[in-house]
């Protein structure tokens, strides 16, 4: 049996109106302040830099509610220093929202990894994967050896997570927080839309240590 590509032909403009009625009378038979207690305001303990994929959508496959993670999504959940999107949601979420994680999620058979790793000319988008070639061009011996193409791009998609961490510690938002002494960790985890198990790369950061002498600011003058 072939796999089937999951049926969207019932989802049009109509039906998004409709289910938002559905989910206001879902949520408000649960809870009738639901959305009074979310108007509040918000305090989500996780920021999430994820792909803008269809099918790794974070509230749902962690299984959490609106208000619980703050989100940033963009083709293969890259952490680019001059993106000036990225670095706002990292600047609010760490400095006015007091995020604890921040966990940079990619997803085996990325589209934008699959993309990168092709000798073909897209246009645009083109500028954006380089970065992802970038990061193949670092892990290029590893990656080389291994010889099922299917198996190459799922390594890269682990190391381009790997990276994007690294490239989130890098940034001056995060190693500030540290040396003010802001309980902040970075994380990064790889999802399989096959089995819907998130797998921890275990690169945990919680402080500039390991960080290369090149990148590290050194702590304020007391
Ligand atoms: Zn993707």
């Amino acid at each position: 049996m072939c796999a089937q590509i999951h049926d969207t032909t019932h989802i049009t403009y109509e039906s998004l109106l409709e289910g938002n009625q559905k989910f206001i009378d879902k949520s408000l038979a649960l809870d009738p302040q639901y959305f009074e207690k979310l108007a509040n305001g918000q305090k989500p303990p996780i920021l999430w830099i994820g792909c803008a994929d269809s099918r790794v959508p974070a509230n749902q496959i962690t299984n959490t509610q609106p208000g619980e993670i703050f989100v940033h999504r963009n083709i293969a959940n890259m952490v680019i220093h001059t993106d000036m999107n990225m670095l706002s949601v990292l600047d609010y979420a760490v400095n006015v929202l007091k995020v604890k994680h921040v966990i940079v999620t990619g997803h085996y058979g990325c589209g934008g990894v699959m993309a990168a790793m092709s000798n073909k000319e897209f246009g645009l988008i083109d500028n954006w994967l380089r970065h992802i070639k970038d990061v193949y061009r670092i892990y290029a011996e590893q990656l080389d050896r291994i010889t099922d193409e299917h198996e190459r791009t799922n390594r890269l998609v682990e190391l381009n997570v790997v990276e994007n961490v690294y490239n989130l510690c890098k940034t001056s938002i995060v190693q500030n927080a540290w040396s003010a002494g802001q309980e902040l960790a970075v994380h990064g985890w790889v999802y399989s839309i096959e089995t819907g198990k998130i797998k921890d790369m275990g690169v945990s950061t919680r402080n500039n240590e390991n960080m290369d002498e090149v990148f590290r600011f050194s702590p304020p003058a007391p």
